[in-house]
């Protein structure tokens, strides 16, 4: 019955990978996920995701996807320390140097560090009786059928050398990392076309304690408001009554990584409340910083051929600019679209057969492309972002501006751009006849 799923692996061990591999447990005998890093530290960052160190949100379709792929996963999160809030009650949204208005939306997010959330899918998803995690493995090649049309293994290297196993489907979730693109035509097949947009981004973070502070928000954000302001703050509540605070700065206008430079950095926010905050909170780690120059979509669902039995997932495909929070959310909505996929095609069919070819071509639309375009058209406002520009457009800067300042006064208007920016609905929503009445203040 399920000879083409005896074995699935997976390469990469962060949340797309183990979401992934979650879901891959319901269909295959055995699911290995393999990861270049050992994995033994704990609920700390770690060197091959640092991003670890800086604010992660966890958006409401993710709230969502984890119910639904992990019952009970959420309520132990929260055991454990998780904050779980309200969007628009527990959000105080800074803009275009004016506040969105608050108001509650049934919408949850949940506030904790990233290592936090990692360390305990990790746990969760090692549970399966059928997935096994072997860190410290690092992926070196694909290995193909002889007609090169499939994948059919991979080579990995560890502490005890070289290692090469067999599967029957494998899946590229190695991040920002990955080297797919360079390896497709080392196996025959072409480089896929890759949309850049170039931000020169740099956050610098830090973790904070502030006994006896009671915010009225969970969620903190000073946005940037572009074309004129590219610098921003972020605060969020998380596990064991700490915040951790993030200032982010286009075009190589990063926070410094000391006192005085953070805090000058944080007096030239529009706004006040996050140099208030810093004033108040007390550090409990140093300042750790992240760069990256661009964002990147690789466009695998263009080409006619790719190796069959092979998927990329996650940030290997799309990788979103971060200050939008969107990344984790983008992977959960692909797991979920997976197994959905997955049902269907071996409802209809008895073997694996297409069916990599089908979902790659399908998976922008699960919602990478929504962010996507959302967040490159946001990005592109700035003069100084490098890209193409024929997908902004002065008429949808004005638009966007003129609904986040309605946003301050009306709920619709603050719940449809919440409901953009957090994937519940594609960006098209923002454009619907009565959200534009909402914006022209009709
Ligand atoms: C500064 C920053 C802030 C962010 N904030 C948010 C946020 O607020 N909300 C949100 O949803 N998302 C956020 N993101 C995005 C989020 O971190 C990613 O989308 C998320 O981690 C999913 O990525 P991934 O699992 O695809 O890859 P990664 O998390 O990058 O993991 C890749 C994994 O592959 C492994 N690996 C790589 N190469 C190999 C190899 N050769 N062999 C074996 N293993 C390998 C690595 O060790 C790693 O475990 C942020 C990103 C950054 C950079």
């Amino acid at each position: 019955m399920r000879s083409d799923r005896k074995r699935a692996i997976v390469v990469g061990a962060s949340v797309s990978g183990l979401l992934i591999g979650r879901v891959l447990a319901d269909y295959f005998d055995e699911v290995l996920l393999i990861d270049k890093e050992s994995l033994d530290r704990g609920v700390e960052p770690r060197k091959a995701v640092p991003q670890g160190n800086h604010i992660h949100g966890i958006l409401t379709p993710m709230v969502t996807a984890l119910k639904w792929l992990l019952p009970g996963f959420v309520d132990d999160l929260v055991a454990a320390g998780a904050n779980v809030f309200d969007s628009g009650a527990g959000t105080r949204f800074h803009i275009f140097g004016t506040q969105l208005r608050n108001g509650h939306t049934d919408q949850p997010l949940i506030g904790c560090t990233r290592p936090f959330f990692e360390h305990h899918l990790r746990q969760r998803v090692e549970s399966l009786p059928n997935v096994q995690i072997r860190a410290g493995q690092r992926f070196e090649r694909w290995v193909t059928s002889d007609d090169q049309a499939r994948v059919v293994g991979l080579e990995m290297t560890g502490a005890a050398g070289t290692d090469k196993l067999a599967a029957d489907l494998v899946v590229d979730a190695r991040g920002r990392a990955s080297a797919l693109q360079k390896e497709l035509p080392a196996l025959g097949f072409d480089a896929a076309r890759q949309e850049v947009i170039g931000i020169d981004l740099g956050y610098t973070s830090r973790l904070f304690e502030a006994p006896g502070f009671s915010p009225a928000w969970d969620l903190l954000i000073v946005n940037q408001s572009p074309p004129d302001v590219w610098i921003n703050a972020v605060v969020q509540k998380v596990e064991g009554d700490r915040y951790i605070g993030t200032q982010v700065g286009y075009f190589g206008d990063h926070a410094p990584a000391d006192d005085a430079g953070y805090m000058e950095f944080a007096n030239r926010l529009p706004v006040q409340e996050f140099a208030d905050f810093l004033q108040i909170a007390k550090p409990v780690t140093d300042y750790q910083r992240f760069g990256t120059r661009d964002c990147r979509m690789t466009r695998y669902e263009e080409l006619d051929r790719f190796p069959a039995n092979l998927l990329v997932v996650g940030d290997a495909v799309c990788n979103l600019n971060p200050v939008y929070g969107q990344g984790m959310t983008n992977a959960a909505n692909e797991a979920v679209e997976l197994h959905q996929s997955l049902a269907e095609h071996l409802g209809r069919n008895s073997s694996l057969d297409g069916f990599t070819d089908g979902f790659r071509k399908h998976l922008p639309s699960v919602g990478a492309e929504w962010a996507w375009q959302m967040t490159t058209a946001a990005d592109l406002q700035f003069e100084q972002t490098v890209g193409d520009r024929s997908r902004s457009g002065r008429f949808m800067s004005w638009y966007m501006k003129r609904l986040f300042l309605r946003a301050t006064k009306n709920l619709h208007a603050r719940k449809g751009i919440f409901d953009a920016t957090m994937l519940v609905k594609p960006p098209q929503s923002l454009t619907t006849p009565r959200m534009v009445l909402h914006a022209l203040g009709l």
